[in-house]
């Protein structure tokens, strides 16, 4: 069982390496890190140049079923892994994003793992980090600032202020900022109209930042970010407001990932946190570029579910690196396929019902579904799947059986680990799982090549990945992608802003749901990130808080330490 203490007594009882000993064992020289106290270092991009010579790592991609609310432990896995493989003699670094403060003080609270595999320093990684998001919101704000200062100044550009869709951001979940009015007051105070705020997380720079391979390209595709349109019709970017250098400048430092350590003292490099629904979900190109020469294995988390983040894994983030997987791990839970049955009510910011907690092996079951969609998906990408039994602590060994079964009924491989309460010990077979999966023979399979039409792109995701029957295109998406395609954007992937709750567009849809269309009632164009995306249902870009956020049980000890985090 999971020991009682909590997530972060553990954290603080482990007994951390000096970074630069984590460096070395990465083959990181210790003269490309810009240190943040003991425990916590920047990576200069240079130390890709120094490790050119080195053999590519095995990457293995983290994915997970359809969670529920609560999250099924991708992160944890991916940790407990890398420990697994260090047991096994081997050395793996785990690459991961810098999770948000708005959840780690709103819902779901800290995302450093779990128990005995952890990322740590756990407090560092849940707050501020190295300061990158606040760079983020800096850039960001920037531009918008600059936008409205154009504005103020008499339009030169002929900007159609109607289709503006600059936000601003900030890393708080604040659903009073959805919608404002902005430049009240006199004539000297601005061009009053409506706009509103995002989360940091769903800023286009957060995805500039996770995508980009160079500050060269990092400046390029800064220049490119479209604010919004002439009267004419005619995109207006940040280059032509003169304000992507400016950006450039305050995101330089953020551009270089973040190295820290599992509980087990292996690296792990920690860098930008792109939004899992209208963004990629992915951690960084250039942590991953730098991580493949560190060691025998990469492991990556893509975020939610197959469908989600590993499809942009894939379809996005693979193209932009040049990287190409080995392997993917499919993390399943015994909460979440019970979710799946479709027999209890899970539901965001509750704890789980009572009665999901006895032993239901039939529950399990019947939720197998969706398990076996997962592993079509993972196929579907050219690789091998490893099934990861994440073990919670109240799970029954005839629950994990019924898993074990439907995975290699599927023709999968499959492993239980235990990570979380035994550390990288309790990860050993998962280990040996994965080593035999990267040998397996595999090929890199897009969803869809890059010259077919946008359209059809986004109707081989909803077919192929989700298992839609079609998409519905509402006219005016119809019409903007004709427009984009018009404009010169039509090469890019595309990104589909639907719930990850479920492999359809409708949250409540549980297990393989079969039988349904897609809808999309908007496109939009990132520019600058490099893809289309298209938004099917409600997508919330500002998170709300709950009536007891996380926030309210966090505070300082009388000895100035954190309490609270989880
Ligand atoms: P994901 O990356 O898939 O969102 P995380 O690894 O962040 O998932 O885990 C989600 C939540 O579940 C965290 O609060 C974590 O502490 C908890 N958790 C994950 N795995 C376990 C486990 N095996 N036992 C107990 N708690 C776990
Ligand atoms: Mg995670």
């Amino acid at each position: 069982a999971k020991p009682a203490l909590s997530d972060l007594a553990i954290a603080r009882a482990a007994r951390l390496e000096d970074i630069d000993v984590v460096a070395d064992a990465a083959g990181i020289p210790r003269s490309r890190l810009e240190h943040h106290g003991r425990h916590l270092a920047k990576v200069h991009l240079a130390a890709a140049d120094d490790l050119a010579d080195r053999p590519a790592a095995k990457y293995v991609v983290v994915t997970a079923i359809t969670p529920t609310p609560l999250g099924e432990g991708k992160t944890t896995t991916a940790i407990g892994l890398a420990q697994g493989l260090a047991q096994l003699g081997a050395r793996a670094t785990v690459t991961l994003r810098q999770p948000s403060m708005g959840p780690t003080f709103g819902i779901k609270g800290g995302a450093a793992g779990a128990g005995l595999s952890q990322v740590l320093p756990m407090e560092k990684l849940n707050l501020h980090l190295t300061g990158d998001f606040h760079a983020v919101t800096a850039a960001h704000n920037l531009l918008a600032a600059m936008l409205d200062n154009h504005l103020h100044h008499g339009n030169e550009l002929g900007i159609d202020v109607r289709s503006i869709s600059w936000r601003r951001v900030l890393d708080v979940d604040d659903r009073a900022l959805r919608g404002i009015v902005e430049g009240l007051g006199a004539r000297i105070d601005g061009v009053p109209r409506q706009s509103g705020f995002d989360i940091t997380a769903a800023s286009e720079v957060m995805v500039i930042l996770a995508l980009s391979t160079s500050l060269k390209d990092l400046r390029e595709r800064l220049g490119r970010v479209v604010v919004a349109f002439t009267t004419a019709g005619r995109p207006v970017t940040a280059e032509d407001l003169r304000a992507a250098g400016a950006m450039a400048v305050i995101l330089k430092d953020a551009l270089e990932p973040n190295l820290l350590q599992t509980s087990e003292n292996t690296p792990v490099l920690v860098h930008t946190g792109p939004f899992g629904n209208i963004a990629t979900g992915n951690s960084s190109v250039v942590a991953d570029l730098i991580g493949i020469r560190t060691g025998d294995y990469l492991l990556t988390e893509a975020g939610f579910g197959s469908d989600m983040g590993a499809e942009r894994f894939f379809n996005v983030k693979c193209r932009v690196s040049g990287l190409r997987p080995d392997a993917a791990v499919l993390v399943a839970t015994v909460r979440s396929l019970k979710a799946h049955s479709g027999h209890y009510e899970v539901v965001a910011g509750r704890p789980l019902p009572p009665e999901m907690l006895a032993e239901r092996p039939a529950a399990v079951q019947s939720g197998a579904a969706n398990l076996r969609r997962h592993l079509e998906i993972v196929r579907s990408f050219g690789v091998s799947p490893v099934v990861a039994i994440n073990a919670f602590p109240g799970d029954f060994p005839s629950e994990h059986a019924v898993i074990r079964r439907v995975a290699e009924a599927a023709g999968a491989r499959v492993a239980v680990s235990t990570h979380v309460s035994d550390g990288g010990a309790g990860a050993k077979a998962l280990a040996e799982a994965v080593v035999e999966a990267c040998d397996d023979p595999h090929d890199y399979v897009p969803t869809y090549e890059l010259d077919e039409p946008l359209r059809q792109k986004i109707e081989a995701v909803a077919t192929r990945v989700y298992g839609a029957d079609g998409v519905d295109l509402a006219p005016q998406a119809a019409k903007d992608l004709e427009r984009f395609e018009r404009l010169g954007f039509g090469g890019f992937p595309v990104v589909i802003a639907k719930t990850h709750l479920s492999l359809s567009s409708d949250p409540t849809l549980r297990g393989d749901p079969r039988g349904w269309r897609l809808p999309v009632r908007e496109v939009r164009v990132a520019a600058g990130a490099g893809y289309v995306y298209a938004i099917s249902g409600e997508m919330r870009t500002m998170p709300g808080l709950p009536r007891h956020p996380a926030a309210e049980s966090i505070d300082l000890d009388e000895h100035g330490e954190v309490v609270g985090l989880s």
